[in-house]
């Protein structure tokens, strides 16, 4: 047995869960992952991810040597390069100065308009934190965003609108004190495989009545007292109908409404067209389990939602999870342990790097850049001149690529994520990538985004690095360096700080602070202006992290958020209308594609297929019902073409009655038939998310050459 030099403390840097790992280091390498028995989010267990999704911190290809473009890229012609060869090794005065002197050209020539920035959820607060105020204070722009504007947008502007917070109400692991609860639009076993666990707790060991709304028969379904099989995009009528029985039958709580909400006249007023038959036309799911599902949730002591990106990823996402928002106001179940309207957020960071600001309409803490008062608390915490940060809105995730052009963004800066794989219709994202006049990558792999740049940063993935996460509870935990930087990668805040000051001579100003000896010191200089943060820091999370508000020193944190009030004052009912998702399915698309993830894999796959979880599972499968697959003559494991109006990718079936009829499904992990070549780019209005969850696409039988065809493979590449 191999003896550990020593066992380092840090949290999984996959998931919202945010478990806890003890990584097990020999010989500077960590060969073993455990977990402790008394973890505050875990308690001793672990998923396949956690577990032995590390070794790509040591994969050949990771990049650990600045490198820069050995042909020089022009907008408009702007190419991919996987191969190290297209490359030079350069030093990291070389990349820096490089960069800090394109990015001022343009800056100069064409304003703060012409910058843009993509934060990353997968890094820390600190990171997060310092780019977002590198682009703000340097660059006076508000274009900064990450891919919670993927993810959970739709939910995030709901929250926002109806109680003032856009945070899970309470924490995952009060589902054990449910009596009921529903879980919708989240294969949660494969997503947050914890949090399924603890789910399943709940129904076994303490009776909890699950209900399950999905378009699949996920794992879930088999404990579930109710499974609503919707059609993708029909959240709105299933869950207003659920509404409207509960006023019909008067199971409504008239107190909490009194006391608590407003809006209920005018909310009321437009329910009568929301009646269970009338949800059944469009949905699918009978009207009498519509009626069972409302009294079931209606009548407990306590029930808690909690939903996933089925809700959020649709042009309608915010109207989803608005009606989800006015079920729990019209029953009274939020504000009370063991209730509550809890959307599980995606990945590691997610949460925290939406704290820290990085998103186009607000600084950390959710304070809105439109608002002079609070731009005033920031200029004064950044030095900055009165009036000099910018009050305009910046562009979302999904508008910046959109606005690459002359006149519009001309420099993007991308830490970590990967827009050509998560963006939709990906043919158009190439088109928009190409037009960039300089792009910085700061990244471990060269990826499908990265191989597009003319700079590439090494930096450091978690293990490598020290600083904070903050996962969907809210709980903000640390982060701990195991072993030093492989190579001359250096962890992503160093990087932002050498480079800010760059640019800082470079422009002749020298205001905002950057010469920070450790992420601690950046968590506090933010604290001091976020009161959710105030009373925060290394030491007071140092074994089993605090969940945020903390607002003093004293503090002890919120697990349940909305006791006495909503942050708005009182929580907001909203009426809705029923709006189909934008392509349905018709003769030439008779499937209604959705996507989702795999437990073995992680979104566009950078650390996952660079891991032996790619061994598990190593190729994309579309998912069909057997109904649907006799009919097409597709066999389980057949080659099959999946095409949409927008591209098309060959892969395997899987023939399986986890879809339903009419519903094909496809992970959006692999980079060799990506699923978003073929995903619709059209967006929520309001919270400007993708309808990643429904698009109209035609499955055909292919040969077995397809699968290799690079003709139909549009997604090139691999790294
Ligand atoms: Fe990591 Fe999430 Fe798995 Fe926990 S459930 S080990 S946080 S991927």
């Amino acid at each position: 047995m191999i003896k550990a030099d020593r066992v380092v403390s840090t949290t999984c840097p996959y998931c919202g869960v945010g478990c806890n790992l003890m990584l097990h280091v020999k010989d500077e390498h960590v060969f073993k992952v455990t977990t402790p028995f008394d973890g505050p989010v875990n308690h001793g267990n672990l998923c396949v991810k956690g577990r032995f999704g590390y070794d790509y911190i040591y994969h050949p290809k990771r990049v650990t040597t600045p490198l820069m473009r050995k042909t020089p890229q022009k907008a408009g012609e702007r190419t991919q390069a996987f191969d190290r060869s297209e490359w030079h090794e350069v030093t990291w005065d070389e990349a820096l100065d490089y960069t800090a002197d394109r990015l001022v050209e343009i800056y100069k020539r064409d304003g703060s308009d012409a910058m843009a920035v993509y934060c990353c959820a997968k890094a820390t607060n600190e990171d997060n934190y310092l780019l977002q105020k590198m682009y703000r204070a340097i660059f006076r722009t508000n274009n900064v965003d990450h891919c919670t504007r993927l993810c959970h947008a739709g939910s995030v502007v709901a929250l926002q609108q109806a109680t003032g917070s856009s945070a899970m109400s309470n924490t995952a692991s009060q589902v054990i004190q449910n009596d009921v609860f529903i879980v919708t639009g989240s294969n949660t076993s494969e997503n947050h495989p914890i949090i399924a666990l603890q789910m399943k707790e709940a129904v076994q060991k303490h009776g909890a009545k699950m209900i399950v709304v999905d378009p699949r028969r996920i794992d879930l379904v088999d404990m579930a007292e109710l499974w609503l099989p919707l059609k993708p995009g029909t959240n709105v009528p299933v869950f207003t109908a659920m509404a409207y029985v509960i006023v019909e039958e008067n199971l409504v709580n008239h107190d909490f409404i009194d006391d608590r909400t407003e809006g209920y006249t005018e909310f009321l007023s437009t329910l009568e067209t929301f009646t269970p038959e009338y949800a059944e036309e469009i949905s699918g799911v009978p009207a009498e389990d519509i009626r069972k599902a409302a009294r079931l949730y209606a009548k407990a002591d306590k029930a808690a939602i909690y939903w996933g990106m089925g809700i959020s990823q649709l042009s309608h996402g915010t109207a989803s999870a608005l009606a989800l928002i006015n079920l729990a106001f019209l029953t009274g179940h939020i504000g009370r342990e063991g209730t509550g309207l809890n959307p599980l957020r995606g990945q590691n960071n997610v949460q925290g790097a939406s704290d820290m600001g990085s998103m186009p309409f607000h600084y950390p803490g959710y304070m809105r850049v439109d608002n002079p008062d609070n731009r005033a608390k920031w200029e004064r915490a950044w030095n900055i001149e009165e009036g000099g940060l910018s009050l305009k809105l910046g562009l979302t995730t999904t508008e910046i690529l959109g606005h690459a052009h002359e006149g519009g963004i001309r420099a993007l800066y991308i830490m970590g994520e990967n827009p050509m794989m998560s963006e939709p219709n990906l043919n158009e994202t190439r088109k928009h990538m190409q037009q960039l006049e300089f792009l910085v990558a700061q990244d471990i792999f060269i990826n499908e985004s990265a191989a597009f740049a003319d700079v590439f940063f090494p930096a450091t993935p978690f293990a490598e690095k020290d600083g904070t996460f903050s996962n969907t509870d809210r709980r903000v935990q640390r982060v701990r360096a195991a072993h030093a930087p492989r190579g001359q990668a250096r962890p992503d805040w160093q990087i932002i700080c050498d480079l800010a000051k760059r640019l800082e001579s470079r422009l002749g100003v020298a205001s905002a602070y950057w010469d920070y000896s450790h992420p601690e010191e950046v968590l506090r200089e933010m604290g001091n202006v976020n009161p959710d943060y105030a009373g925060i820091t290394y030491d007071r999370i140092d074994k089993i992290g605090l969940i945020y508000p903390v607002p003093s020193m004293e503090h002890p944190g919120t697990p349940t958020l909305f006791t006495e009030t909503f942050p708005r004052g009182r929580g907001k009912f909203h009426p809705l209308e029923y709006v189909p998702v934008r392509e349905e399915a018709d003769d030439e698309y008779p499937f209604i594609l959705t996507t989702g993830r795999l437990l073995e894999h992680w979104h566009g796959g950078t650390m996952t297929r660079n891991s032996v979880l790619n061994d598990a599972y190593p190729e994309a499968r579309v998912e069909i019902h057997p109904a649907d697959a006799e009919i097409h003559g597709i066999r389980n494991g057949d080659p099959v073409k999946v095409q949409s109006r927008r591209g098309e990718i060959v892969v395997r079936a899987t023939v399986t009655e986890k879809t339903t009829v009419g519903v094909v499904f496809l992970p959006w992990h692999f980079h060799e038939a990506a699923a978003n070549l073929l995903t619709n780019d059209v967006l929520d209005p309001q919270a400007k998310i993708p309808e990643f969850k429904a698009c109209a696409v035609q499955v055909f039988p292919a040969r077995e050459d397809d699968l290799a065809r690079p003709d139909v493979v549009v997604n090139r590449g691999r790294y």
